[in-house]
């Protein structure tokens, strides 16, 4: 069974949200400067890279992310991928798109994985997402798990409604995925966020297997 890795690689050089921290790791300890271990220090988002919101990220409600159901974390997905000229996942676009019934967790390929692929470290506006109807769409059709693959789930021009519409509904939204090198199909999904204490969202290490 073949394991695909859909996280990004944390980096200083990654592209995180406008406004957000940049990612720093700093050696506190170097060998190389005669001691003895290396030590990293981190200084990032709980949004950075591959990652999970909680739904306390937009409702403030005190759902978060160290509570977040393993068992929609993990399991049977379904990964959907999209033709370059889609600009918007809309319910009307998922309307006839063909999905299988009753898919419980989904992945959305689109034109942003090929970032990815290309090493694209500027922040890209113009990504694809999901629109509010979309996620209404998403909701209505039992989904409890979604991946993206940028940096948010919504359009830049308009994060709250999209956000609100899943978390509200108890969907798990993990963000940030890079789907560029596995083809359509299910998968076994495993997606593991950080257990950080009352964070609306933590760093996810998310693998898909078959
Ligand atoms: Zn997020």
């Amino acid at each position: 069974m073949p394991i695909y890795d859909i996280s990004l690689t944390i980096s200083p050089a990654m592209p995180v949200w406008p406004g957000d921290p940049p990612v720093k790791m700093t050696q506190t300890e170097s060998m190389d400067s005669g001691a003895e271990y290396n030590l990293t220090r981190l200084d990032i988002s709980a949004h950075t890279g591959t990652h999970v919101d909680a739904p306390h990220h937009f409702l403030n409600d005190g759902r978060t992310v160290e509570n977040l159901s393993l068992d929609l974390l993990t399991g049977p997905c379904y990964l959907v991928q999209l033709p370059d000229d889609v600009d918007e996942i809309s319910a009307e676009f998922l309307e006839r798109t063909s999905l299988p019934d009753g898919l419980l967790r989904i992945l959305f390929g689109t034109r942003n994985s090929k970032l990815w692929a290309q090493g694209q470290n500027q922040f890209q506006e113009d990504f694809v997402a999901i629109s509010e109807d979309g996620a209404e769409w998403l909701v209505a059709h039992g989904v409890k798990l979604i991946g993206v693959d940028y940096l948010s789930v919504a359009p830049y021009s308009d994060s709250v409604p999209t956000h609100q519409v899943l978390l509200r509904a108890g969907v798990i939204v993990l963000e940030g995925l890079d789907l560029s090198q596995v083809p359509r199909g299910f998968y076994d999904l495993y997606c593991l966020p950080l257990k950080l204490a009352g964070a609306d969202g933590a760093p996810a290490r998310a693998i898909l297997v078959g």
